[in-house]
């Protein structure tokens, strides 16, 4: 998998991207990421992607020009499966989402900043919006972090054991049992008999049944869609 990711604010990766899981997936050469400094395609001279908003109002607008002419010349040099901009009001990202983002091969994400992006880079050069919560961030890096990883992660051969991206909360439509490792006891407080007893049928029930209690508990609406 292929992501180009259009930022005014490249260095913001450097941290999420160069560790762990990702960082991983990069060096088996399971996803590649590039990113693109939005500056770098304006013709102005002092390099600014931003402008007041007709009408007026508070805040800046991106401004379409600098981000066409990045997205053009990604364009031309391979086809993309969605080019996706992170935006507040998108559809909202879950597992699902992130399941189906995982098996595109090349992808655009644009970050948005200041007041939002000109309307019309929406209606003409985006295919998908895509928001990671009801609540605003400053800008889209942060979000595009996390929809990076949560699509990453799932491509087949970045994890060391794939079970472990399958047993996830959401994967199977439930929420994930808990979990425990050493000491058996700490304070008095005693890890559940029962993962203790090797006896893998009852081990699975119990964990199936807890993952149930949680996800009534916790997010009953999980169990009403349709999986
Ligand atoms: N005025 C806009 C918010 C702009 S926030 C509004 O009210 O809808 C600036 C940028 O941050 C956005 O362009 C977007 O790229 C990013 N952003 C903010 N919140 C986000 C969220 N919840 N999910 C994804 N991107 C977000």
């Amino acid at each position: 998998m292929r992501i180009d990711i259009i930022t005014i604010f490249p260095e913001m990766f450097d941290g999420p991207f160069s560790e762990s899981i990702i960082k991983r997936a990069q060096e088996k050469n399971l996803a590649e990421i590039h990113l693109h400094q939005l500056r770098d395609y304006t013709t102005d001279k002092h390099r600014k992607v931003d402008d007041y908003a007709f009408s007026g109002g508070a805040g800046m607008v991106m401004m379409i020009e600098p981000v066409a002419r990045c997205i053009d010349a990604l364009k031309a040099e391979r086809d993309y499966d969605e080019i996706i901009y992170m935006s507040p009001d998108g559809e909202l990202l879950d597992q699902k989402m992130a399941n189906m983002l995982s098996l595109q091969g090349n992808i655009i994400i644009l970050c948005g900043h200041y007041k939002g992006i000109d309307e019309r880079i929406r209606e003409h050069l985006i295919t998908k919006e895509i928001s990671i919560g009801n609540y605003v961030l400053s800008g889209g890096e942060l979000a595009a972090a996390v929809l990076v990883d949560s699509m990453v992660r799932l491509i087949p051969g970045v994890l060391g054991d794939e079970t472990s991206a399958l047993s996830d909360s959401f994967q199977d439509g439930l929420l994930s049992p808990p979990v425990y490792t050493r000491p058996r006891e700490f304070r008095g407080w005693k890890v559940p008999e029962i993962l203790l007893s090797g006896d893998e049928k009852l081990i699975a029930e119990w964990k199936y049944e807890q993952s149930l209690k949680r996800t009534k508990e916790r997010r009953p609406g999980m169990l009403d869609e349709e999986s």
